[in-house]
């Protein structure tokens, strides 16, 4: 049993977060002791024996930190160093825990750092291996200047769907499977705030450089239903100057011509289709009712509409595959050739099934995903495609990272901007959380909805006023000074 103790000022969730890339949860204690302080700010004690670790090897270029955030760092790399020193591991992101790195290496961009600079910054001072430190350099590349909405005026709209055929095994969204009375109850409901959203849109004098349709499974929609809710948003909302729309099919399952035909005669430019694996047991085990050939029958039939943009998502880690099973997943869909490629680590979430029955998932697929995640890139790359967003997530396997590949030139605005956190972003729906940003003070504000698809219908009402309160209210403040 290993026992951290830690410098009271330091958040002990970070140490924790980071020691589990090492160790099983049960394994180690966090504690904070008011009696250490500057001078010895963390201990390590394995067996009653304490791991000492001189300064040097964790104070950035020997220096001891200055302020409370590199104090806090420094305890983070001791407590790596320490770990890793005992268990022969070194987790590839380093201390990074956070979710959004690329952010990170954009700020040091923006303050003037030239790339060679930005690399062995990150390499000492976050212990970054170097294949994550390229990667996160060509993704910065691959996003060019889309991060920035260029008119602060636009904004980006979400609309969700919460709605499944079924549920898979590691799905920890709010989706549900529902009777057609409650779907239609909710899309009368959804239709309320679209109304209500794009009157304070308008007002303000805003405008949606960017929608996305996710869910849950949009494509869980029948024609009739997918064509009214199209037929609210293009009516209310001012699509003018709309680059990007993108509808989430997910299942290919849900997709059939008649959808497509909606979809294409409204001028939808880009579809997610997500096979997950194209391996048959493996669709089985995670619960989904697909085969692989209704994959490619679903990309085949969207091509045939005339959809020019598919995104498909593959998720590396999934139960019962080894690294050969993920790479034939990975040929099978570089053939079928979409715009954009996302590839998932597993995140093996509390609310997951997957989670309750295998607690130590994680742990057990490390290894075979080193090797998943190498041959992600180098397919990839070899087939032409280059990352453009990034983001990670707490409880994923192997503590690797979420990537969007896509064909130069067919980066998703959409996913640059969710991730890069400059522009407003309007969430509609069950579970949609807004993000308010004031660019001039560099702040975001969160504001969301409820989850429960359910709660939301019975309080719609409170849902736009929370909206007039955290949403409209804060952006007309905001307009007043300057905007
Ligand atoms: S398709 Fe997505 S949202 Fe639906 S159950 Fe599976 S993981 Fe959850």
């Amino acid at each position: 049993m290993y026992q951290i103790r830690i410098w009271e000022n330091i958040p002990w969730q970070e140490i924790q977060a980071l020691a589990m890339l090492f160790l099983p949860r049960e394994a180690f204690t966090v504690t904070t002791d008011e009696a250490l302080g500057e001078s010895q700010s963390f201990s390590v004690v394995f067996e009653g024996r304490e791991i000492a670790l001189p300064q040097e090897r964790f104070f950035y270029r020997g220096c001891p930190p200055s302020h409370p955030k590199e104090w806090k760092n420094a305890v983070k790399r001791g407590v790596y160093e320490t770990l890793a020193l005992q268990t022969g591991y070194r987790p590839p992101w380093g201390i990074l825990t956070g979710v959004k790195p690329v952010k990170i290496i954009r700020e040091l961009e923006e303050k003037g750092m030239d790339l060679f600079r930005i690399r062995s910054f990150m390499e000492e001072y976050y212990l970054l291996e170097g294949e994550k430190n390229q990667l996160l350099l060509e993704t910065l590349q691959g996003q060019a200047s889309l991060s920035l909405p260029g008119d602060e005026r636009a904004i980006g709209l979400y609309v969700g769907i919460p709605f499944c055929p079924t549920r898979c095994v590691y799905c920890s969204f709010p989706s549900n499977v529902a009777s057609q009375e409650q779907v239609a109850l909710y899309l009368e409901a959804l239709e309320k705030e679209i109304d209500f959203t794009a009157e304070g849109v308008k007002e303000l004098g805003l405008w949606p450089d960017c929608v996305y349709i996710g869910g849950g499974t949009p494509t869980s929609l029948s024609p009739l239903q997918l064509d009214r809710l199209f037929d609210r948003i293009f009516r209310r909302f001012d699509l003018s100057g709309c680059r990007e729309f993108t509808l989430e099919a997910g299942r290919p399952d849900t997709i059939t011509k008649e959808k497509l035909k909606v979809i294409r005669d409204w001028h939808i430019g880009r579809i997610s289709i997500n096979p997950q694996s194209m391996n048959q047991k493996t669709l089985r085990a995670i619960g989904r009712a697909h085969s692989p050939d209704q994959i490619k029958q679903a990309n085949e039939m969207a091509r045939e509409a005339g959809i020019g943009h598919i995104n498909m998502d593959v998720i590396a880690g999934l139960p019962g595959e080894e690294a050969a099973d993920f790479v034939r997943t990975l040929q099978q869909v570089l053939d079928m050739s979409p715009e954009n490629l996302t590839v998932h680590t597993l995140a093996v979430k509390r609310a997951s099934r997957l989670r309750q029955e295998d607690e130590h998932y994680n742990f057990k697929k490390q290894e075979s995903m080193e090797e998943m995640i190498r041959q992600s890139r180098a397919l990839t790359r070899q087939a032409g495609y280059i990352p453009y967003y990034l983001y990670r997530q707490k409880y994923m396997v192997g503590n690797y990272e979420n990537v969007g590949y896509a064909k130069p030139g067919e980066q998703c605005v959409y996913n640059i901007r969710t991730m890069d956190e400059r522009q407003t972003m309007i969430a509609l729906g069950a579970g949609g959380i807004s993000k308010i940003c004031f660019p001039r003070e560099n702040r975001i504000e969160r504001s969301a909805n409820v989850s429960n698809y359910e709660i939301y219908i019975q309080r719609i009402d409170q849902m736009l006023q929370r909206k007039k309160q955290e949403v409209f209210l804060p952006l007309k403040e905001d307009r007043k000074e300057g905007f």
